[in-house]
């Protein structure tokens, strides 16, 4: 994510207070529950205990006009537990429930929905859950924040911690990534962009079903849909296969200067592919709705960018911010929030890498300028970006400070030795999910050196650096 060119998250918001709703009334069975949180002490009511999801099957309709979103979703996921009653993710309303094809009590508070299969799942059992659901995400908030954005002729579905509960029901965590199906069904000449591949369009009456698909895992706050009047543009450039999607509401210079920030795509690609290894996906692009939202995001194979990026003219910094996070972020995931700075110290220290590229600031003078800028006394400096605490995941100091934590790793270390740990870190990790000790400690196992103090100075310490080395 980058919110950098500006910063107001303060959202307005209308908290809704959500009743206990339950479609089968009945007592809770006896038995062991998998919880409502995944076990992340920043977020801790997000994702759910007890079971994996191996694959999502999104099947939404979205009626632009009321702003009502309706949908089907099948997750196919395995127990890591018995199960006798589990939790999904979900800030719409859910109508009806079944667990392998039949019907399952539940019950739903402002964000998890409770499911009872009718019979006990067992350890290790893969099961499908299918839940039928209606809203008005545009209406929904969730911690103060808001995650689904009404555009002039449409919808988006974008954020970072949370996006999935506006759109489906998920265990809503980074740490349990999964494939997706997303069919996303609107009036004909509407568009709907996802993730991943495009399948085919399909005519539905009046309407068109659109068909994407992810092959790879996936974080749930990396899918995402934009749904609205869009000139889509596509094709093949530097051997990548490429989809832009500009909203026809931007004002033409925000869209012209979009247009050319945009295909600049594949030659970021290919410059971070130089730097870090084979781009992970099977497609590239971005997507530039015409909502102020304040920030972009990595959605994998398609980020999305406020147009507020550019409205001053194009911009490649935060095509290569949002594309490197394609490795790092999206194709490794943190396993818990605490460990962002991975992903935005790598999406910045690719900025600076991308500049001294292009003959523009070196990195050693974008490292000088961020240490000289800031005084022993600033904030910046108190932020422990191994561990920022939830309100600060975002601050920029786990930015820039992640990435002079990589140069001067990197010095230290030398090129070819991060070069092989920055490519081993994303590609040779058995669950796609990383946190900072196992970074930690492939560093030293490349290096065969006590890296503890350079990591514990960077990471970990409220004070500013004396040693830059
Ligand atoms: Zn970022």
């Amino acid at each position: 994510m980058s919110t950098r060119f500006v910063r107001i998250l303060g959202v307005m918001v209308i908290s809704l207070c959500l009743g206990l709703v339950s479609a089968v009334p009945g007592a809770a069975l006896a038995g062991p529950t998998g919880g409502a949180g995944i076990g992340d002490p920043y977020f801790p009511q997000d994702g759910n205990g007890g079971y994996q999801v191996g694959h999502y099957d999104l099947g939404i309709a979205y009626d632009h006009p009321s702003k009502r979103l309706a949908g089907t979703a099948t997750l196919t996921a395995r127990t890591t537990q018995r199960l006798t009653r589990f939790n999904l993710d979900l800030l719409l309303r859910a109508s009806a429930v079944k667990v392998d094809g039949r019907a399952a009590r539940f019950t739903q508070g402002a964000r998890e929905l409770t499911i009872t299969p009718p019979r006990a799942l067992a350890k290790g059992q893969r099961f499908t859950v299918t839940v039928t659901y209606a809203g008005v995400p545009s209406a929904l908030s969730s911690r103060g924040e808001k995650a689904w954005f009404t555009t002039p002729t449409g919808g988006l579905a974008v954020g970072q911690p949370q996006v999935a509960a506006w759109w489906f029901p998920s265990n809503d965590h980074p740490s349990d990534p999964a494939t997706f199906d997303i069919r996303v069904l609107v009036p004909r000449g509407t568009e709907a962009i996802s993730n991943g591949t495009l399948v085919g369009t399909r005519p539905s009456g009046s309407k068109v079903l659109w068909h994407w698909k992810m092959t790879s895992r996936i974080a749930t706050y990396l899918a995402f849909v934009a749904i609205g009047d869009y000139t889509i543009e596509q094709g093949t450039a530097g051997g990548y296969r490429y989809l832009y999607a500009l909203d026809k509401a931007l004002p033409a210079k925000v869209a012209a200067n979009a247009r050319k920030s945009l295909r600049t795509t594949p030659r970021v690609t290919a410059f971070l592919a130089r730097r870090w290894g084979p781009y992970p996906y099977s497609s590239i692009g971005g997507v530039v709705p015409a909502v102020t939202f304040d920030f972009a995001l990595e959605n994998a194979t398609r980020p999305v960018y406020d147009p507020g990026f550019f409205e001053r003219g194009a911009s490649s910094g935060i095509v290569v911010h949002e594309m490197a996070h394609q490795w790092f972020g999206d194709e490794v995931a943190v396993k818990r929030w605490k460990h962002i700075w991975l992903n935005e110290g790598y999406a910045t220290y690719s900025e600076w890498l991308w500049s001294q590229a292009r003959g523009g600031t070196s990195t050693q003078a974008h490292f000088n300028r961020v240490y000289r800028n800031y005084e022993a006394s600033n904030p910046f400096w108190k932020t422990r970006i191994g561990d920022p605490g939830p309100s600060k995941i975002f601050d920029d100091a786990v930015y820039d400070r992640g990435a002079m934590t990589l140069h001067v790793l990197r010095k230290r270390i030398g090129d070819r030795a991060f070069h092989r740990l920055s490519t081993r870190w994303y590609r040779d990790n058995p669950d796609g999910l990383g946190s900072t000790r196992e970074y930690i400690d492939l560093a030293e196992k490349i290096t065969g050196r006590n890296l503890d103090p350079l990591f514990r100075q960077w990471l970990f310490s409220a004070r500013k650096p004396t040693s830059t080395r």
